[in-house]
């Protein structure tokens, strides 16, 4: 290390990001360590010694808030060691359980020094010195979780450090569909699309940072409608849907694979179903909820489709690609559920045929509609559900899994495996395959040739140094 690099690492101020939830999560963690940046702060691998402590949580299901107390007991003690030393840590709790519980966190643990929602978090060097103020004082901590008029994405510095091969690229966020069991049109707030410009500039910046493959992200991905580029369009209002940007995305020099996450039935439209058929950048992969077989429950959940409406969308996908791999989310045990809705839920698993999948028992959120309906379902009933679909969702997936022995897929090889010599990347399925090669091949889509299906993995060796993607 250089003697500047050496001062510089020195003085540098220590950033620990913990995220919980899902890949919007992710995302906007790494955001929060780009704005920092710029004031010193490097990320740092765990809390101890950290100058600053960001819980980035997720309200989505049950005792989101109490993980994050327990948490944030834990982190007191560390706060208390560093001040004792002469150090001094500031812990900020961001994201949806922040959005949600706001003030409460403050006032139930007072060593938190900032509470910001998702909306806000581009605020973060004025709400630092807003906090350092406070604390100066000793009077309480700061609070922001408006949903503010401007976009945080108008004022998010581009991203400092490269993601690596596999990068997560936001471009939708929040919902409008208020699903009765859902919080995060409250925690996310309404619907929102970027623009398509400012969606290629930092995919272009994401390949050029050494990405291979984007997965764009939205809590309703494929709702995006964003602006279409200025010379682009035919009238000042136009915008694009998901299959149109996907397409554009497509043609980036060295981008070699794309996916989205995560999407609504309803949404997907015949321009999507028809990029799934033509871009080979596509991968054949997709995430698409259901949450229950059953069209009362689903009525219940206010989903705006039934059953049958997912049936008809899965085979018009797997007519326009025929290797499509399945993935849904479920819920079971939602208020009113019956033994009948269940078995419709079974049936609609039997007759689909998932190749992953997560399943969850129905958890009351406090402030939707859901958890105030009668016929709450007991515990030991979700309990014994669960357990029923899962396992016939697990030997699904094992079944696919199994499918693919002997195969010889195209796997791009996104990290250094566990076991010396070897590489770990991912099926056109999303199957996570492990293989010895050599580690110049880390960001290459290679020729694997699958051995063996283990449960959640493949394994597999190494057939041809390059291989193109198995088009539709
Ligand atoms: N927008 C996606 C959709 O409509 O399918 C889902 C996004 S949500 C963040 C992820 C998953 O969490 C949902 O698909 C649902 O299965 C699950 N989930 C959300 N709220 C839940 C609740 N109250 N109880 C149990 N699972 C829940
Ligand atoms: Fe929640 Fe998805 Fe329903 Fe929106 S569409 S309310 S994110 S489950």
């Amino acid at each position: 290390m250089s003697p500047e690099r050496k001062v510089k690492s020195a003085l540098a101020k220590k950033l620990f990001v913990k995220t919980y939830g899902c890949q919007m999560n992710v995302y906007d963690s790494a955001r929060m360590a780009d704005v920092l940046a710029p004031l010193g702060y490097v990320v740092a691998d765990g809390p101890e010694g950290a100058d600053m402590v960001i819980l980035n949580t997720c309200h989505i299901r049950e005792k989101a808030a109490e993980k994050v107390y327990s948490e944030l007991g834990r982190l007191r003690a560390l706060k208390q060691a560093r001040a004792a030393a002469g150090g001094r840590m500031t812990i900020a709790v961001a994201g949806c359980v922040a959005q949600a519980e706001g003030a409460e966190i403050l006032r139930r643990a007072p060593q938190v020094g900032l509470v910001f929602g998702p909306q806000t978090y581009h605020r973060l060097p004025e709400l630092i010195a807003r906090a350092a103020r406070k604390q100066g004082a000793d009077s309480g901590g700061v609070l922001d979780i408006e949903f503010p008029v401007e976009s945080k994405f108008d004022h998010l510095p581009e991203a400092a450090a490269p993601q690596g091969v596999s990068a997560y690229l936001s471009v939708q966020e929040g919902c409008d569909k208020f699903c009765t069991f859902c919080v995060v049109p409250y925690t996310r707030g309404a619907e929102f699309s970027r623009s398509v410009a400012e969606i290629l500039a930092e995919a272009e910046r994401l390949v050029a940072g050494g990405a291979r493959e984007i997965v764009l992200l939205g809590q309703n991905v494929n709702a995006y409608h964003g602006a279409a580029p200025q010379d682009e369009r035919a009238d000042a209002d136009e915008t694009w849907g998901l299959g149109r940007l996907i397409r554009r995305l497509a043609e980036i020099e060295g981008l070699v694979r794309l996916r989205y996450t995560t999407s609504h039935p309803r949404d997907l439209d015949d321009e999507l179903i028809a990029a799934h058929a033509e871009v080979a950048e596509l991968m054949p992969y997709l995430h698409l909820p259901v949450q229950s077989g059953s069209d009362r429950i689903l009525e219940a959940m206010n989903r705006g489709h039934c059953a049958e409406d997912y049936r008809r969308k899965v085979a018009r996908l797997r007519a326009a690609r025929a290797d499509l791999a399945l993935s849904s989310d479920f819920i079971v045990g939602f208020p009113g559920e019956t033994d009948r809705d269940f078995a419709d839920t079974l049936g609609l698993v039997t007759e689909i045929g998932f190749a992953q999948a997560y399943s969850f028992k129905f958890s009351a959120r406090p402030g939707t509609p859901a958890a105030a309906m009668g016929g709450q379902v007991p515990e030991p009933v979700k309990a014994e559900r669960l357990a029923m679909l899962q396992t016939l969702l697990a030997a699904q997936q094992a079944a696919f899994n199994q499918s693919q022995a002997g195969r010889v897929l195209p796997v791009l090889l996104e990290s250094r495996g566990r076991k010396p010599g070897q590489l770990s990347g991912r099926s056109p399925y999303m199957q996570a395959v492990h293989l010895v090669a050599p580690a110049h091949h880390l960001g290459q889509v290679v020729a694997a040739r699958i051995e063996t299906a283990q449960a959640n993995s493949l394994s597999a060796r190494l057939w041809a140094a390059e291989m193109t993607e198995v088009p539709a």
